[in-house]
């Protein structure tokens, strides 16, 4: 039977060309079978074969046309019956164009999961689906649903939390706008749900402190209104009970040049806009504040305004949250003035004096309404900004900048301030959020960190998250294929190695001393990365400075001399991890506070992050981007594919199925189907000896299963054959 032969040669994609599908096409034609095929314009279109001659195939496409194609080129469909299956798995035949059309016959029927064995695919629907109300959390939780949803996979981790007692990870990626963050909020939700109902209240609590970070850390670009510009590692704890109980936040990478240099038609974080509109009338007094259209860092894009959002309305409701998550008022007020110093700041402009190229602070309301917020006088304000000094010999000389030096001095202590107000609020969530002493210790994790990232131009940010992405795409890795491997060696059995191109090499280039990327020194040049996901060239201009992300000397000695309260601590913070100020860098003629640079904190981060991971069981989702423009019912197969071949989705569907996916220890084997040999007292009674007699009792083919020291494996669809049986017997 030619139909039993593919499909069992099918547990594996059948490529193109090899002998396998060769003989394939003969079946194909015969029984007139759907391929794939790509007549002119590159897209992938289901035909039938008509005839062969040679290597080229005549195919009657769908649409009644006939083309004359190369028969390598030539891929097989799946049958009807296997069209939008919920598991890419389930798939006969595995090659891309397959996928491709199963993720987007499911998008139009508004299903936006789907699985890749222990993935879970998520397409954003750019509008909203009536997939998330409160009656289907009790139903994933009960278990009477449980097609691919971010519920069932939340339910899931649970679920293993509460049985093995052992800390899981929730770890989405993917691009900037596909549906990150919603994702995890949708994850958060049904946590809270299923984990609510402590004494505190505190699940409440930790979705307040999303719309915070949100404010503080999100901003509109053009690829999402809503953009993460942080990546964010979120720890729910919870009881013996399993009551959340706690949590804590981790946040990586604030994109800081944001608060002064706005690309046009983005915006800056949300919380500017949101102080401008919405602050109470003795606030804006206080703070001196203007409308958005007043300050020069927001102005610069010409874009202000974000369709269909009130920010005058979010204000409020960061407001309430704040108060929710108990940051004192003064305390909210004193976060309020430092942004209105930061707006201000913006505002400060410099004129040559009377030596050619000499800075001048132009004394205006700017500079003045700066210095009366940070609680400094003008005049140290102006110094610090217009100054630098220097060392001579013993001595400290003051030296007066350029124009350029000045504006750089202001933007860097803007940045200075902001990414450390960010840290600061998270630390005051952090608070609020402390576990009670009586936790269990056990967490549920979820990632959020914005996915591999390749533009025209690729500085040093890109570089940072493409750094991150290697480093999780080896966790990946370790997870799915080594561990796999692994675990087949140990218990000896034969296991054919699936290639698959393991990323350590890039981890030692970008990281490794004294030959790294991060150590390269200051050679300017541009150089190309081989990523997992892609060749990137980044573009080296500016990067060293950005690495470095210095401040001024001179500005964190005039924050230290404030009277308010932030901009004092964030200046007695730099402390912790400088060189310090008497151990200071010489760069540029000048003193300049140098701190760890930006890469090695974020390796160190990064490890420490590896090793949280680690200790935890993982559920992976990757998010899908159907469309560049955000638009509801638009599914474009080529952005979806490269998305699909970034995150190793294809690989990991080809790993899973060319694997045995079921596993039972001997013991469990033969206590589940043990009573169906008619004549146990035959056979001895170790459970290694009762598994193969059933295997053999039962006619498995030994091409779907392999004995092990320990464990028997079962290829895909041998469980349920299995249980349909037990069934019957029973
Ligand atoms: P990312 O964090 O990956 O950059 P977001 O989670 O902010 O992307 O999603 C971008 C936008 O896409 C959201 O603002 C929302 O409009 C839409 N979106 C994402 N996921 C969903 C979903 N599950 N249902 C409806 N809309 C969604
Ligand atoms: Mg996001």
């Amino acid at each position: 039977n030619t139909g039993e032969s593919t499909a069992s040669r099918s547990g594996v994609a059948v490529k193109a060309g090899t002998p396998e599908w060769e003989e394939n096409i003969e079946y194909f034609i015969k029984k007139k079978l759907r391929v794939w095929c790509r007549p002119a314009n590159g897209k992938w279109e289901l035909g039938t074969i008509v005839s062969t001659s040679g290597e080229e195939a005549t195919v009657s496409i769908l649409s009644g046309n006939i083309f004359r194609v190369s028969t390598w080129e030539l891929l097989p469909a799946n049958p009807d019956i296997l069209c939008g299956v919920d598991d890419l798995l389930q798939l006969s035949y595995l090659n891309e164009p397959s996928v491709i059309y199963n993720l987007h016959y499911r998008f139009s029927r508004d299903i936006i999961y789907s699985k890749a064995g222990p993935l879970l695919i998520a397409v954003n629907p750019f509008k909203k689906v009536q997939i998330y109300e409160d009656n289907l959390v009790q139903a994933y939780k009960q278990k009477t649903m449980d097609n691919p949803h971010v519920y069932a996979l939340a339910n899931t981790a649970y679920n293993e939390m509460m049985r093995d007692e052992v800390s899981q990870s929730i770890i989405i990626s993917g691009e900037s706008g596909a549906g990150k963050t919603e994702t995890a909020r949708f994850a958060m939700h049904y946590l809270a749900s299923v984990g609510g109902g402590s004494s505190a209240g505190i699940e409440s609590n930790v979705l307040c402190t999303n719309s915070i970070l949100e404010a503080f850390g999100n901003a509109k670009t053009s690829r999402n209104a809503n953009s993460s510009r942080f990546g964010k590692f979120t720890e729910i704890y919870f009881s013996v009970s399993g009551k959340i109980c706690g949590a804590k936040v981790q946040t990586f990478f604030l994109e800081k040049s944001r608060v002064v240099q706005v690309t046009q038609g983005e915006r800056s974080y949300h919380i500017f806009y949101q102080l401008c509109a919405g602050a109470p009338s003795y606030l804006r007094e206080k703070l001196n504040l203007r409308n958005a259209c007043e300050y020069y860092y927001l102005k610069q894009s010409s874009c202000l305004l974000i369709e269909g959002v009130n920010d005058a309305e979010r204000f409020r409701i960061l407001l309430e949250a704040l108060d929710i998550v108990r940051i004192p008022k003064v305390y909210q007020e004193n976060a309020f003035e430092v942004l209105a110093a930061i707006l201000w700041l913006g505002n400060i402009s410099f004129h040559t004096g009377d030596f050619e190229n000499h800075a001048e602070v132009v004394v205006d309301e700017a500079v003045t309404t700066v210095a009366r917020l940070l609680g400094c006088t003008t005049e140290d304000l102006m110094v610090a900004l217009s100054t630098r000094k220097i060392k001579v010999g013993k001595d400290h000389i003051t030296k007066t900048l350029t124009l350029q030096q000045a504006f750089d001095v202001r933007d860097a202590l803007a940045k200075f301030l902001y990414a450390s107000l960010f840290d600061w609020v998270v630390e005051q969530i952090n608070i609020s959020l402390e576990v009670g002493k009586e936790s269990a210790g056990r967490s549920i994790n979820i990632l959020d960190i914005c996915g591999f990232e390749s533009f025209q131009r690729n500085s040093f940010e890109q570089f940072c998250i493409n750094y991150a992405n290697e480093r999780l795409q080896q966790h990946f890795h370790r997870h799915l294929f080594k561990l796999e491997q692994e675990e087949y060696e140990t218990d000896g059995i034969y296991w054919t190695k699936v290639d698959f191109e393991d990323n350590q090499d890039c981890l030692n280039l970008i990281e490794k001393r004294p030959l790294g990327i991060l150590s390269l020194g200051d050679t300017d040049v541009a150089f190309t990365i081989r990523h997992y996901a892609g060749e990137v060239s980044y573009d080296s201009t500016s990067f060293l400075q950005k690495n470095r992300d210095l401040v001024h000397v001179d500005s964190i000695q005039l924050l230290s001399s404030c009277s308010c309260q932030l901009p004092k601590l964030f200046a007695a913070r730099t402390d912790d991890h400088s060189l310090g100020l008497s151990n200071p860098n010489h760069s540029g003629g000048g003193l300049d506070f140098q701190k760890q640079s930006v890469a090695a904190k974020l390796k160190g981060q990064l490890f420490k992050l590896m090793h949280q991971l680690e200790n935890t069981k993982p559920h992976f989702i990757r998010c899908i981007r159907p469309n560049e423009k955000q638009l509801p019912c638009h599914f474009e197969e080529d952005l979806v594919l490269q998305q699909l071949r970034c995150c190793g989705i294809i690989e990991v569907v080809q790993i899973s199925r060319s694997g045995y996916p079921s596993r039972m220890t001997h013991q469990e084997f033969a206590e589940r189907y043990g009573f169906m040999l008619f004549d146990s007292a035959s056979v001895s009674k170790d459970p290694l000896s009762i598994s193969v007699a059933l295997l053999h009792h039962f006619n498995v083919p030994p091409e779907t299963y392999q004995v092990g020291y320990m464990k028997i494996y079962l290829r895909m669809g041998q469980v349920a054959l299995l249980e349909s049986r037990r069934k019957q017997a029973l």
